[in-house]
């Protein structure tokens, strides 16, 4: 038989498919080792056939590998054919989405430990008195049986080695699985569904629509409806994939899940070692584990026979890949949910404009569920007016307001949350004299100052610079700090708050794998009063004592030149607003702004989702921005400027042919350099385009994969996330 072999899939740049004769019995999605050019490469068998066109004496033979299962399922496969033809990458590329790395390379490291075992029972076995390591090892495993070797050891040192000698004891390796999150535990809780979950869980089971859109306030308990819907898919015999933004964020998720499904569960994310996630996936695709639990990339674990798949905070931008293949999330889902007939369950207290638009028009089935779990109502929102405090001689970050019921809330006991939208110690370093700013030199952005490791970071690469004292450009030493960053605001709630223990979390403080959970371990266990920090504490987190919410700066997302600032800042100010008055006390949250009028922080204010959805809706239908539209960016980069240009005259010339072509279906067309110039010693420069009729993307995709070349990447972003 021939067997049809992709190889190459380690990097996935071409689809190198070639003709190998391989044994009657091969099955397809196999993983084999391929001949090629003197070396030995890992393959994948996409396809088999009685003769090749290629000259039978030429062809040479795979070797299976011994996996016991193919590694990718008839499902994977076809849905990997899918994602190649629809982003237009090579299937190689797209085909790596589904296998762990250590797959791809054919480098499988199982991990071994050595165990124990006596081979004559312990009455036979003769030993001086004095050899008392021996004797407690031999003692230990007569009562025990096979024991692991470095537990041995470590008790009895050299015990083991010597009795091994001796012929009286057998040691075997074993392949053991690795298991992250080993310590994570918690406690299952028996809960009664509230009216609201019990009607959302019998609804998404009568309803036949696959997509399904659970619109709940923060606090209305989303969550035990996806652990419902997800032990009644295990009850069915059947598997389900569970997708947050960011798990490695929320460990209170993490353990809840293990408390509930214990091993069945197994988690994928980036935060784990490649051994770790090697063994995850495989007990997944081995049936050990049947729900499959992290972010997007865990929407391509090899299960079979999936009965539903959730998508929590499914607004989330990280549900948008921003590597090749720059796939959406939410399409692959519906595709897997659509393939399995089971129902793909969205949940979200600020669904994105889109989503919330097709519920709308019937396309999606909406649940509503608006009341909190505890009865209270949600916290109230007051919003602060700065330029006021400004006028009153305030210059400082917190209002009256703030500081007030700051106080009060650290007076009863219970802690404070303060969000703001930047990190580091402040934004920029201005030279007052000359207006000079420090930049990044490979990037064409501006560099930050962090206070504790007195030095200037480019937070697009990561490059650290020395701290100025005088500024480069004329010597002047009146160097200001533009902005206010979580360390500034850290230093200020010191002074003010002297007896107030503060912790930050942010992008600085949380290096390493477990460095976030340590600090909302530490914050849940009350060893702070008052969290400070970016983006990352408006996820999901369950602290109970927090009872006041501070936004210092509630415009900074506002004046984005983008479409989805008002959106983005509807669900930023929701979300940490839901993160106070959690349990039985009441919340509050102070938001600050300079734009105290402006109508997204009003429909914010009041909880007033609907409200903001119609706006939002009739501004963006008028200006005929998505999802009235589609925001095409085609962005071409590489280290050779003239290489890029070069390049991007090409794929402008494709694309004039596509836009004349089909003038109607564009409303915008435009090639320009990118808003950031260079990042990372790239150069960049991007055509931009909205358009109206989506069957041109196909063509425009084409057209962008032919007019590539060496050493410039050219890729096609569809509403991008990130403009810059
Ligand atoms: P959401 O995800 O909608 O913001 P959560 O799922 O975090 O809300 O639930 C809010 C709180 O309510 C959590 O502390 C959770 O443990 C609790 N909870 C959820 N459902 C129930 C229930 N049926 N009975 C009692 N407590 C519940
Ligand atoms: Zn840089």
């Amino acid at each position: 038989m021939i067997a049809e072999v992709i190889v190459d899939i380690a990097t996935g740049a071409t689809d190198r498919i070639f003709d190998y004769l391989c044994a009657d019995d091969t099955v397809i999605g196999s993983r084999v080792r391929a001949p090629f050019g003197g070396r030995t490469l890992c393959g994948f068998v996409i396809g088999t056939k009685e003769t090749s066109t290629f000259p039978a004496e030429r062809l040479k033979k795979v070797i299976p590998c011994e996996d016991g299962l193919p590694a990718l399922t008839g499902e994977c496969l076809s849905l990997a054919k899918k994602i190649a033809r629809r982003y237009r990458v090579p299937l190689a590329s797209s085909l790596r989405l589904f296998l762990p790395a250590e797959m791809r390379t054919g480098k499988v490291r199982e991990l071994t430990k050595n165990y124990a075992s006596l081979c004559v029972p312990f009455a036979e076995i003769k030993l001086p008195k004095s050899a008392k390591n021996q004797l407690a090892v031999a003692q230990y495993l007569e009562a025990h049986g096979e024991t692991e070797c470095a537990y041995l050891n470590n008790l009895y040192a050299g015990g083991v080695a010597a009795l091994e000698k001796k012929g009286y004891v057998n040691i075997v390796k074993k392949q053991v699985l690795r298991n992250p999150y080993d310590g994570v535990e918690g406690e299952d809780v028996a809960r009664t569904l509230s009216p609201e979950q019990a009607a959302a869980i019998a609804e998404i089971e009568r309803d036949d629509r696959t997509v399904q859109l659970l619109h709940g306030v923060t606090g209305s308990g989303k969550t035990e409806v996806y652990l419902r819907l997800i032990a009644d898919s295990l009850r069915r015999g059947k598997s389900a994939i569970f997708l947050v933004p960011e798990i490695s964020l929320t460990p209170q998720m993490l353990s809840q899940l293990r408390a509930r499904f214990g091993r069945n569960a197994a988690i994928l994310h980036s935060g784990l070692s490649a051994g770790e996630r090697f063994d995850e996936w495989w007990r997944l695709r081995s049936g050990e584990a049947k729900i499959a639990i992290g972010a997007r990339s865990a929407i391509f674990a090899p299960l079979e026979n999936l009965g539903v798949v959730v998508m929590d905070e499914e607004h989330d931008s990280s549900y948008h890949s921003e590597t090749s293949p720059r796939y959406s999330t939410f399409e692959i889902a519906r595709l897997r949910a659509m393939h399995s007939g089971c129902k793909l369950v969205l949940g979200s207290a600020t669904p994105s404009v889109d989503t919330f638009l097709k519920a709308r028009e019937g396309e999606y089935n909406l649940l509503p569920m608006k009341t909190r779990i505890n009865g209270k109502p949600l916290p109230e929102i007051t919003i602060v007016d700065m330029r006021r405090e400004v006028r009153r001689g305030n210059q400082s970050n917190f209002s009256a307001t703030l500081k007030e019921e700051l106080a009060k809330c650290l007076e009863s006991g219970n802690q404070a949350i303060l969000f703001l939208n930047r990190r580091g110690y402040s934004q920029t370093v201005v030279c007052k004299e000359c207006g000079y700013v420090a930049k990044c030199l490979s990037c064409d952005v501006s560099l930050t100052y962090h206070r504790a490791e007195d030095c200037l970071k480019c937070h697009y690469c990561g490059t650290k610079y020395n701290a100025l004292s005088a500024c480069p450009e004329c010597g002047g030493t009146k160097l200001t700090y533009a902005g206010t960053g979580t360390q500034r605001i850290a230093a200020e709630l010191n002074k003010l708050f002297p007896e107030a223990r503060i912790l930050r979390m942010d992008n600085d403080t949380t290096s390493g794998k477990e460095g976030h959970l340590k600090i909302i371990k530490e914050f849940g266990e009350k060893k702070a009063d008052i969290l400070v920090g970016t983006q990352m504490i408006a996820k999901g987190h369950d602290f109970p004592a927090v009872t006041l919410v501070g936004i210092l700066d509630a415009d900074m997302s506002l004046h984005f030149a983008d479409y989805r600032s008002g959106e983005r800042t509807f669900q930023l100010i929701t979300q940490v607003s839901g993160r106070s008055g959690r349990a039985k006390e009441k919340g509050k949250v102070v938001l600050q702004t300079y734009d105290p009028e402006n109508e997204v922080l009003r429909y914010a204010t009041a909880y007033d989702y609907e409200g903001f959805f119609d706006n939002e809706v009739s501004l963006r239908r008028g200006a005929m921005y998505p999802p009235f539209s589609k925001i095409v960016r085609v962005l071409v980069t590489s280290e050779d400027s003239e290489k890029a240009i070069a390049t991007l005259k090409d794929v402008y010339v494709a694309l004039e042919k596509i836009y004349e072509a089909h003038t109607s279906a564009f409303l915008f067309f435009n090639k320009m350099s990118a808003p950031i110039k260079k990042i990372q010693n790239k150069y960049r420069y991007q055509v931009l385009m909205r358009i109206i009729d989506t069957k041109i993307l196909q063509e425009i995709y084409d057209a962008c994969a032919e007019a590539g070349r060496r050493e410039v990447s050219v890729t096609v972003e569809e509403n991008p996330v990130n403009l810059s």
